[in-house]
């Protein structure tokens, strides 16, 4: 069986270096926001390119906690509306509503899977505060036009970059310094993957870091004095220095990941199988390897009786999930089409060449 994603093997790679950060953490007896913690939230701005990194719980918190900062410097205030996506994963939406905000979900693009720039002006209104991108399945939106669209209406933008850590833009800078702020999941599934869960956020607003260093931690910067109704969502001392050691090869993983959707890309060749529009190679770090077919179920179950395992990333659009019982009558014919047809094939840091090959030879004969 062709795993999706083997994360014992991913992991196993650092056994050694894992026990020594253990160990390290343990003999230290600080096991909150400590030096760890510290040493990782440089490394990913140095990584990132930003003046700020602070570490949070997981990836949603960290979209959050951004919205939230934002409320407490008087940006913005509950009931005010925030662009997303409609074909994203949950989360980036679920932030919206958990911050008291209205989410306006905005259609992508049926060949990026992007959200789409020339819709989100007819979406704009009064009460919009916000844009949030979602770089899905590892690829960058079109930040250019986001961000200028953003300053003609006086918008903050806030990446949601779980799938996409790594990436780099047109003008060289990387996701999470694409816009005013950034969210970033260490989820062991992502790109740059924990032990368990973890988040970060990157900005270079000097007033919203030192907001959220606050809100992280009760609302507060000094112990036992609480400026703000915070939240308890800090990045695990444990897990800091286990993601300082992956992010070493972050880059090398990511190419690696960029090399195989190249070979898929080439020779996948199936008019039954529509492949995924890349805009820019570096822009597309392949968090998933999605393609799009009529028959999923058929395609699916012939992929798992051929010893390949896949993921539907997304089944069900959010506008049609019981929590968002509110949107289900609105229409996103596009989101719609894009999720009774995605599926995502294998792609890791670690799938070999015979696995690359036999996957290619499957879907070819589909
Ligand atoms: C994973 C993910 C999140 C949430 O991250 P968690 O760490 O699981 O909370 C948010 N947005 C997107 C697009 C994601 O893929």
């Amino acid at each position: 069986m062709i795993k999706f994603l083997d994360l014992q093997k991913i992991n196993g790679q650092y056994a050694l270096e894992f026990n020594k950060a253990f160990d390290n953490v343990l003999k230290s007896g600080w096991f909150i926001l400590g030096k760890e913690v510290e040493k990782f939230e440089k490394e990913f701005a140095g990584y990132c390119g930003t003046k700020y990194c602070i570490g949070v719980a997981n990836g949603l918190d960290a979209l959050i906690l951004i919205l939230e900062a934002y409320k407490e410097l008087g940006i913005m205030q509950v009931g005010d509306e925030v662009l997303v996506p409609s074909n994203t994963y949950i989360a980036s939406i679920l932030a919206v509503s958990k911050a008291g905000l209205v989410p306006v979900l905005c259609e992508p693009k049926i060949d990026t899977y992007l959200l789409d720039s020339n819709i989100i002006e007819s979406k704009i209104t009064s009460k919009t505060k916000a844009i949030l991108p979602v770089h899905l399945y590892g690829q960058l939106c079109e930040m250019d036009e986001i961000n200028t669209i953003a300053k003609k209406y006086n918008l903050k933008v806030i990446e949601d970059s779980a799938q996409s850590h790594g990436a780099i833009y047109s003008n060289g800078k990387r996701s999470g310094n694409l816009g005013d702020a950034s969210g970033f999941s260490f989820y062991p599934g992502k790109n740059l993957g924990a032990l368990g869960d973890a988040g970060a956020i990157t900005t270079n607003d000097e007033k919203l870091f030192e907001t959220i260093v606050a809100l992280r931690n009760y609302g507060s910067f000094k112990k036992y004095r609480n400026l703000f109704k915070g939240m308890n969502s800090r990045l695990d001392e444990i897990q800091a220095p286990l993601l300082s050691i992956k992010l070493k090869n972050l880059d090398k993983d990511n190419s690696y990941r960029q090399n195989v959707a190249e070979i898929y890309l080439q020779h996948i060749k199936n008019p039954k199988i529509i492949l995924p529009k890349v805009n820019l190679p570096k822009s597309h770090v392949w968090h998933v390897f999605t393609v799009r077919v009529e028959n999923r179920v058929q395609f699916q179950d012939y992929l798992s009786n051929n010893g390949i395992e896949t993921v539907i990333h997304y089944p069900i659009p959010p506008h049609k999930q019981p929590a968002y019982k509110e949107l289900e009558k609105m229409d996103f014919p596009i989101s719609e089409k894009i999720h009774e047809g995605i599926i995502s094939i294998p792609l890791s840091p670690i799938i070999s060449k015979d696995e690359i090959n036999k996957i290619i030879e499957c879907l070819n004969k589909f």
